[in-house]
């Protein structure tokens, strides 16, 4: 039996931690209740997990009430419920919301839908970065804004956002700031109250919890989206999301908060340390590749590489070792290249030649070693196809483009 793949794919999803599945295994096995079960005991324990989870969520975004906080199924739905439930009630102030051309795509598909509706969508650039610059928000402010849009960490570039001071401009002007911060929770301290946000999205499976669970910070304060249900149900979660609660699963949830609460910051600084032991062990090897997103502002398990001479999407395939993600969407039998790049200036054929690397809390430095080795020996064996390159000497256009930010 060949032995799996070294997994450096941790935007994508995690590894549960084993902490998260032993606390929740009781709730699959004796624990078993509805915690709409109001009659007797095994609703009431089922609930009462419930309820603490929503206190670990809580206190980890930095709420004032566990009430904020909505369990969904994932950040897809968080973001839809916050968009596509939260806009209607702030239509009489106006119709303008502000986003940003490197969100995630349940966030751009919901604003292209209310698009559709009559809800009139800017969508701000970013900088080389993939950074949102406060000043961009702020230029397309307009006296109809009632909700801007703006992710904490970039899933693919891991460049972080100025949160707090887009929620500074947003609580000057009474707008709502809805946040996805899918890739940002458990990884980067956030903290709803002083960055000033009013709706947040997370989901577990990025930071060691279970998929297919989630939720959604809606603030009680003003100013405030007042959320319609997008799913109807038996009026679960205060009448704001129907279902039967996912008990395990929202336990886990919890556990992964609590976990992430306590270790978070020591994890990150190990998590950096080793994506800079990737990074310096690549460029060691490799000639001619380039750092995409912010060279400080960004989530420390992330390391976005283009690699000259070389498709991305090749590169990947030929490296059976390794579980990384290549710089395209492979939704379609002609892949497009990534919005995110694309966004950052990059053009489709340095946006094609990229790999996103995402370290995580169980990558140990052996495996960064024998990552380096075999992303080394593939990079080497498909430029000795390439008649544009030139022994590393960057004489071609393609290899110009490398020069300014060759690591
Ligand atoms: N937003 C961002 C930035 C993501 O990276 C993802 C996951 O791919 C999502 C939203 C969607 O999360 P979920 O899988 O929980 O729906």
């Amino acid at each position: 039996m060949t032995s799996a793949p070294i997994y450096l794919d941790n935007h994508a999803t995690t590894r549960p931690d084993p902490r998260v599945l032993e606390a929740m295994w009781p709730y699959f096995t004796t624990i078993y209740g509805n915690a709409a079960s109001a009659s007797h005991r095994f609703g009431w324990e089922a609930s009462e997990a419930v309820e603490k989870a929503r206190e670990q969520v809580a206190a980890l975004l930095g709420a004032e009430d566990p009430r904020e906080i909505i369990f969904t199924s994932g950040a897809s739905e968080a973001n839809n419920l916050a968009l596509k439930g939260g806009l209607p009630s702030l239509r009489r102030k106006g119709n303008h919301v502000i986003t940003s051309a490197v969100e995630h795509k349940s966030v751009l598909g919901a604003l292209r839908r209310l698009g559709q509706e009559g809800w009139e969508v800017t969508v701000v650039p970013v900088d080389e970065f993939g950074q949102v610059r406060v000043e961009a928000v702020e230029a397309a402010m307009t006296e109809r804004t009632v909700l801007v849009s703006v992710m904490a960490a970039n899933n693919e570039v891991g460049t972080i956002n100025p949160l707090g001071a887009i929620g500074a401009l947003c609580r000057d002007r009474g707008v709502v700031l809805h946040s996805d911060a899918t890739q940002a929770v458990g990884k980067v301290p956030l903290s709803v109250v002083s960055d000033g946000v009013g709706l947040l999205a997370l989901t577990a499976h990025k930071f060691y919890g279970p998929k297919g669970i989630g939720a959604l910070y809606a603030r009680r304060g003003e100013p405030r989206a007042r959320l319609t249900a997008q799913i109807d149900g038996g009026g679960h979660e205060r009448g704001l999301r129907g279902g039967t609660l996912a008990v395990p699963l929202i336990v886990g949830l919890g556990a992964a908060c609590e976990i992430a609460r306590r270790e978070g910051l020591a994890e990150a600084a190990r998590v950096a340390c080793l994506r800079d032991r990737l990074h310096a062990g690549i460029a060691s090897r490799v000639d001619t590749i380039r750092l995409n997103g912010h060279p400080t502002e960004r989530l420390a398990g992330n390391l976005n590489l283009s690699f000259g001479y070389v498709d991305g999407e090749a590169l990947m395939m030929s490296m059976r070792e390794i579980a990384v993600s290549s710089g395209s969407a492979c939704t379609s039998a002609n892949p497009e290249p990534s919005h995110v790049l694309t966004a950052m200036g990059l053009d489709e054929d340095l946006a094609r030649a990229s790999l996103r690397f995402g370290v995580g809390r169980f990558n140990t430095e052996g495996e960064i070693d024998a990552a380096v080795e075999v992303v080394a020996t593939a990079v080497a064996r498909l430029r000795a196809h390439s008649a544009a390159y030139g022994g590393g000497v960057a004489t071609s256009v393609h290899g110009e483009r490398f020069d300014e930010a060759v690591q």
